[in-house]
């Protein structure tokens, strides 16, 4: 049997440099630092990547997700060199090698449109439409300029999804973002706000974990309501997952980062960070100078994987929908998710809550049968149900 293609992400920091000065960034200290990776540590990168994944009996679909900073103040020949430089040194695993760039869409110019279109195999724009956090050196608010730089990438039929950040001062417009990303017919991931640079760096904006659960529940019922389905991550996750909860002979999935990571992040310098890590004291090892066997096999990365299997042992183990849910939330520790108990076990607030909503919307909506939990999908008319609930799992 062929075996399934597995996904590995690399998430590329180029540069901490940046135009804006967006007030959560979790890079702000570092924003006026031009330091940038240069193409020959670049070589070692790909290098070190495709000898560990070639050796493997799966094939791996590997993308690299270009990040700052803004990864756009790079020159476009920057990109398109280290194109070339992956074609050369993957060969045969070229066509399973994939970029993309999460940019701020304020600079953009002739060249950047080819590389956005004709470099890049995927587009991501961080845009919050309201709150005003993100805001240039003098504290002009960028939103105007990425909204037309949207209309260009529109116009040159460039597709491309965002990432909206959650904060205090966006919650009260979730419909408004609701509504922009149905009528954009744009894909989006709404993100908690992170952990910032520097203490305080969140007074005014930030939000609870209650507050993050009461918005996801909001944003599962405006797609529930809506006439269009908006691929709106995690909202349609969750959906899938208590259709996959409540579908009989569903295989469970379980995140076993001892198997399989599946997100690295790989910082200016080459220190190799799990995603939630980020910049802590974990980091596996440097993948400019060490191969990525020896970081995945080193004992600092089974150090981070003993603490995540702990977490999960101690929270995952008795929760309903785990093996619908991987436990990753849990695993990866994500702050914005989850809180401490008082005996330091983690309370998983926000994944479970959203999912408990969602089991019970759809039993209101008829969708699962509350007697016997069956799915009743073939019931409803179909034409008025989203498509992702047409077509579970
Ligand atoms: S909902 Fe939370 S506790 Fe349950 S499996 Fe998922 S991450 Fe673990």
């Amino acid at each position: 049997m062929k075996s399934q293609k597995r996904l590995v992400q690399f998430v590329v920091k180029t540069s901490k440099f940046c135009n804006l000065r967006c007030r959560y960034c979790y890079e702000y200290s570092e924003l006026g630092n031009k330091a940038a990776i240069d193409l020959e540590q670049l070589e070692q990168m790909y290098r070190h990547i495709y000898d560990y994944y070639r050796r493997l009996d799966c094939p791996t679909q590997i993308d690299f997700v270009w990040h700052g900073g803004e990864p756009l103040l790079n020159s476009p020949d920057f990109y398109w060199k280290t194109f070339d430089l992956q074609k050369k040194i993957f060969g045969e695993l070229s066509d399973s090698i994939s970029n993309a760039v999460q940019t701020n869409l304020t600079v953009l110019n002739k060249e950047r449109v080819r590389l956005l279109r004709d470099g890049f195999d995927s587009v991501g724009v961080s845009v919050d439409l309201f709150g005003g956090l993100r805001v240039n050196q003098t504290g002009v608010d960028s939103l105007p300029t990425v909204l037309a730089n949207m209309d260009r990438l529109h116009e040159e039929n460039i597709r491309f999804g965002c990432i909206t950040v959650l904060t205090k001062l966006n919650l009260p417009h979730l419909r408004e973002i609701y509504k922009f990303y149905e009528k954009m017919n744009l894909s989006c991931r709404i993100l908690p706000l992170f952990k910032g640079s520097f203490d305080g760096q969140h007074d005014g904006f930030e939000i609870s974990h209650h507050e993050i659960l009461n918005a996801f529940c909001t944003l599962v019922d405006l797609w529930l309501e809506s006439e269009r389905t908006v691929m709106m991550i995690p909202i349609v996750e969750h959906i899938e997952q208590i259709l996959h909860y409540y579908s009989p002979n569903s295989k469970p999935f379980f995140y076993d980062k001892h198997e399989w990571e599946s997100v690295f992040l790989v910082n200016t310098n080459g220190e190799v960070y799990s995603y939630t890590d980020a910049y802590s004291g974990l980091s596996h090892g440097n993948i400019f100078t060490t191969s990525l066997e020896s970081l995945i096999k080193g004992a600092s990365h089974h150090e981070v994987i003993a603490a995540a299997e702990e977490r999960m042992a101690a929270t995952c183990s008795t929760c309903p929908f785990f093996g619908s849910c991987t436990g990753y939330p849990v695993a990866e520790g994500s702050k914005e998710y989850n809180e401490l108990d008082e005996r330091g076990v983690i309370r998983c607030i926000v994944t479970k809550g959203v999912l408990q909503h969602v089991e019970y919307r759809l039993k209101q909506a008829g969708i699962i049968n509350p007697a016997t939990g069956e799915l009743n999908l073939n019931r409803l008319p179909l034409s008025e149900m989203p498509a992702a609930l047409r077509s579970p799992i």
